[in-house]
């Protein structure tokens, strides 16, 4: 497995197994890897013949005083969980070779960023859809691997490589969960044990809508309420946000019909935790 930092260099290695007809498989990450990440990794060596990892903390998605400073980051326990699940490449590069001095040039999907995690973090899908625009130039993938857990995100990037008419297939894995259903985050380490208790709010508030959804509830508002309810009951849980929407363009919706998407972000002492089912309604 190679550890490469520097464009040039990834240049060549993609260049060389392109001529040599191999399929590439992306994985873009922001490292400090768990089972989520792995699943990802796990979907491109099962389907491509060369899976590169990319591991970078990208500074233009984090807004002021979010936790750009702080994320986690462990290149080498990361380089070894690659290395155990068959990785060729990973790619690591610095803030310089990414943005130099002038850099200028943004991708922005206007209306899929506007609600849910958009209005409370402006600028930071601006900063997925260029970064994940250049990893897409720099590694040249056939397919590139996302995860359902940022269902926001896998929405906009879908529509910015549809947009683009980018040539790579992406696909979007299941949410992996923890034994408790807490859906796996590189953030979830920033948690103490009493608020890793409390960050369950999310998965129950989702398995209560899923619930009354099931029973025959077909309004957003009540739902929603039930859902308030128990994250309101947890005095140190802030809730963001709540939406039901449509899956496809993420419209609210007040009656809920065919299939939706529920998703929500919550504070949990100074951690920023998101989470979100697919509920078919029937
Ligand atoms: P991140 O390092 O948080 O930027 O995540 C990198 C990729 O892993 C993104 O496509 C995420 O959606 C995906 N991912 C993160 N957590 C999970 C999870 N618990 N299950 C599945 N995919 C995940």
């Amino acid at each position: 497995m190679k550890i490469v930092r520097t464009i040039p260099e990834l240049k060549k290695i993609v260049r060389e197994v392109r001529k040599s007809g191999g399929t590439i498989g992306l994985v873009p990450t922001m490292g400090h890897l768990h089972q989520g990440h792995l699943s990802l990794v796990k979907a491109g060596r099962s389907e491509c013949d060369f899976v590169a990892v990319s591991i970078y903390v990208n500074p233009i998605q984090f807004g002021a005083g979010e936790d750009f400073e702080h994320y986690p980051r462990d290149l080498t326990t990361d380089a070894g969980l690659c290395r155990e699940e068959g990785v060729d490449l990973i790619f690591s590069p610095s803030d310089r070779d990414m943005y130099p001095q002038g850099y200028d040039t943004y991708v922005l999907v206007e209306k899929l960023t506007r609600g849910l995690c958009g209005r409370g973090r402006p600028g930071h899908f601006r900063g997925v859809t260029t970064v994940v625009t250049k990893l897409f130039n720099l590694l040249e993938p056939d397919t590139a691997y996302f995860g359902q857990k940022d269902a926001q995100q896998a929405l906009v990037l879908k529509k910015m490589a549809a947009d683009l008419n980018m040539n790579l297939t992406l696909k979007i894995m299941p949410t992996v969960r923890e034994a408790d259903g807490l859906a796996m985050s590189s953030r979830n380490t920033y948690l103490s044990s009493e608020e890793r208790e409390t960050a369950l709010v999310l998965y129950k508030s989702l398995n209560r809508a899923e619930e009354l959804i099931l029973g025959g509830c077909r309004k957003g508002s009540k739902i929603i309420g039930a859902m308030e309810a128990i994250i309101f009951r947890e005095p140190m849980a802030k809730l963001e946000y709540i939406e039901i929407a449509d899956t496809t363009n993420l419209e609210t919706l007040e009656e809920l019909k065919d299939e939706v998407l529920i998703a929500l972000a919550v504070k949990v002492g100074k951690t920023r935790l998101i989470d979100n089912i697919i509920v078919e309604v029937l």
